[in-house]
């Protein structure tokens, strides 16, 4: 196949920080400041739940939140155990801040309804 570890990854969506984006534009980066660079992740992405401050809606890019039917309890008792453990939960890595413990966005279509009829 054509493409190396861009046809074999697991299509997890996370941007880069924020503080590294900032770090470069302090280098002298112009455009490449956190702000600088959010309107193009914005204008990229189609986030299957709807725009907001961090995302876009409309773009080329599908981003998706894990739904609920697909995720498994062994990692929801992880993020609870987490939680236990004083780390804050974070429903968006991809959002004001990347600390935390949650689900990660995905770039997979409808993964829901896939989950659904490969259960079917
Ligand atoms: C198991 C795994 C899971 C991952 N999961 C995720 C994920 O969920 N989300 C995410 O964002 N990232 C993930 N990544 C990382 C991501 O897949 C890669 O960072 C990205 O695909 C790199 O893209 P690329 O175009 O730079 O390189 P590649 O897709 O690797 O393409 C490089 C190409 O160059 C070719 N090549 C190499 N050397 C030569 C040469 N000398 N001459 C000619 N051609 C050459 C290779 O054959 C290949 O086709 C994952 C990586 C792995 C390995």
């Amino acid at each position: 196949m054509l493409g190396n570890t861009s046809s074999i990854n697991g299509m997890v969506y996370i941007r880069g920080q924020r503080e590294d984006y900032d770090h470069l534009g302090e280098l002298g980066n112009t455009g490449w400041s956190y702000e600088d660079v959010l309107p193009y992740f914005k204008r990229s992405e189609h986030k299957a739940e709807g725009a907001n401050d961090y995302h876009g809606y409309g773009g080329p890019l599908w981003v998706e939140d894990v739904a609920d039917e697909q995720k498994l309890d062994l990692a929801d008792i992880y993020i609870q155990a987490a939680i236990q453990s004083e780390l804050p939960y974070n429903p968006d890595f991809n959002g004001a801040t990347q600390e935390g413990v949650g689900y990660y966005q995905t770039n997979i279509r409808r993964a829901s309804a896939r989950a659904q009829h490969a259960r079917s």
